[in-house]
């Protein structure tokens, strides 16, 4: 994520080590504590959500964002999001940490609908989110609650999610397909890569992994993945959205493709929402024939 802030990102989690390392089990302390609402409040600013904006490579259009994580800790600065996740999803603050996403982008979509600003936003879930539907009665209550329609949110899963337990996660995506919330399967090409999830899940929308986006204007292999995966989501009637995009040499392969939407740094930065509020006054399609 944003380059000024990884030099004093730290790995928190060395993922060989499967057990409850006391430098873990302080981290998940941490965590905890800053979740907890009686301790800090939602503004404190140590847990933030950013936002990345998706263009619709086309025309150009702002599709919508992607909510990404930020953790500032006290005394460990910036913590890398992944590394976080990894160490979550191990204990039971995995669902207080989702909790608390969900709804500061519910709420932060009731703000830019207020502002008169139409976007949609995709949250990242875990694995263990998706094994109860206890997540889906929290998205009801909140879009209810702020008055955000279904359509505003989407969410973004991982094939590893539906490996741990693929009865208990298609009857909860299932829930949300019936309340009207999009589902996106992410990393496409890294894990299993199912031909069955593709075909068998409610899904609207695949994301190409970064690591075949950011080689494909370099590499044969990275380049054929891609097109590939455009070409079988597109069979499916799929959406395919390229994550990772730095530069304009990818754009115009992306675009040459067929590839639908695009997100990457070449656009812009994950950013909080009043930086993201500036960005999207300044924006100006690229010239789609160019
Ligand atoms: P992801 O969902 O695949 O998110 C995309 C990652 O790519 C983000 O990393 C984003 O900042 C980064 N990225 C965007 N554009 C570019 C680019 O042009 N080049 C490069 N090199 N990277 C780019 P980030 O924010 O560090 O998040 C890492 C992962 O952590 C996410 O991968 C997601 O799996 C997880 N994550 C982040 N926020 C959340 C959250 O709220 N909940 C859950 N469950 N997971 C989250
Ligand atoms: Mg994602
Ligand atoms: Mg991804
Ligand atoms: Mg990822």
């Amino acid at each position: 994520y944003d380059a000024k802030h990884r030099r004093d990102t730290v790995v928190v989690y060395a993922p060989e080590s499967d057990h409850n390392t006391p430098e873990r089990l302080s981290l998940l302390g941490d965590l905890r504590r800053a979740l907890d609402p009686e301790v800090a409040a939602p503004d404190a600013g140590e847990i933030t959500m950013y936002y990345q904006p998706q263009i619709e490579i086309q025309t150009g259009a702002v599709v919508g964002v992607e909510a990404l994580l930020r953790w500032r800790h006290p005394k460990r600065g910036m913590v890398d999001p992944e590394e976080l996740i990894k160490v979550a999803e191990q204990s039971a603050v995995m669902r207080l940490l989702t909790r608390r996403v969900v709804d500061d982008v519910v709420e932060q979509l009731a703000k830019w609908q207020a502002a008169g600003v139409c976007l949609r936003a995709a949250v990242n879930v875990s694995i263990r989110d998706l094994h109860t539907l206890e997540i889906v009665d929290q998205i009801r209550e909140r879009l209810t609650r702020f008055a955000v329609s279904p359509a505003q949110l989407q969410l973004e899963i991982t094939e590893g999610a539906l490996m741990a337990d693929p009865r208990r996660v298609l009857a909860t995506l299932s829930e949300l397909a019936k309340l009207g919330v999009a589902v996106a399967l992410d990393d496409f090409g890294t894990g299993y890569s199912s031909m069955q999830h593709l075909r068998r899940l409610p899904l609207t929308e695949v994301k190409v992994d970064r690591s075949f986006v950011l080689g494909m204007a370099t590499d044969a292999d990275d380049h054929a993945i891609v097109r590939t995966v455009i070409d079988l989501a597109g069979a499916l009637g799929l959406r395919v959205v390229a994550e990772g995009v730095e530069d304009e040499r990818t754009w115009r392969l992306l675009r040459s493709v067929g590839c639908h939407v695009a997100q990457g740094w070449f656009y812009a930065r994950p950013m909080p929402a009043d930086e993201l509020a500036e960005w999207l006054g300044r924006y100006r399609p690229l010239n789609p024939s160019s």
